[in-house]
């Protein structure tokens, strides 16, 4: 092999390691035994010869979610833990509705890449990116109608909002069995036990007081 094609070859190898976000699977399916004592990466397989279609299968994503919360939004997550049968597959999916000027909030999906696309009304959606060389974190941002399709790459913060006065409804897929969701506000000021006001302070540059403010809003 010339070095030119060994480097060819380092390069695609590492390509695939980094394209990968769940481990890739080793049968056709392992569907997940929820009852299992084994702890390990996803869920231990049930003895395929009791594998029935009811484990691929899900009903009730035509149910609009219910809005009437402080965001006015509402996930109904379809992944791992609703279909024994994504275990190992590596993607999920969701229903996000909105109320009129509802909110999903600033979230992180720690183990998935998001493609979204709307069925109704409009959407104006975002990422930032990690923090770049030259301190910035940018955000990219659109407004989505109907039949739009965004993406929202793995790990970065990212946000959907209803700005319009019809409910909307988006239907997003995830690169993940079990994507994951950090709500930034409710990590950060809910958390519990809470992170010391100190802490907050000094990292949003406010006083205290508006930390314990902010604090108050998240306790469970
Ligand atoms: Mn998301």
């Amino acid at each position: 092999m010339s070095s030119h094609h060994f480097l060819l070859a380092l390069l695609v190898l590492a390509c695939s390691q980094a394209l990968a976000s769940d481990p890739s699977q080793l049968q056709d399916f392992c569907v997940a035994e929820k009852m299992s004592q084994v702890f390990m990466n996803g869920f231990a397989c049930k003895d395929p010869k009791n594998v029935m279609a009811e484990d691929f299968f899900f009903s009730g994503l035509d149910k609009t979610g219910d809005t009437m919360n402080k965001v006015g939004s509402n996930v109904t997550a379809v992944n791992v833990n609703q279909i024994g049968g994504l275990n190992t597959l590596g993607i999920s999916l969701a229903r996000v509705d909105f109320a009129p000027y509802g909110l999903n909030p600033p979230h992180i999906h720690p183990r998935a890449t998001e493609i979204l696309t709307v069925l109704e009304g409009s959407l104006y959606v975002g990422f930032v990116t990690s923090n770049q060389a030259n301190q910035e974190n940018k955000l990219f941002s659109k407004v989505l109608s109907k039949g739009d399709v965004f993406v929202f790459p793995q790990g970065l913060i990212h946000f959907q909002y209803n700005y319009g006065t019809c409910n909307a409804v988006a239907i997003a897929a995830l690169s993940s069995q079990n994507p994951g969701v950090i709500t930034v506000a409710n990590a950060v000021f809910g958390s519990t036990p809470p992170i010391s006001d100190d802490i907050l302070a000094k990292a949003f540059q406010v006083d205290k007081n508006v930390i314990d403010r902010i604090q108050a809003q998240f306790q469970t």
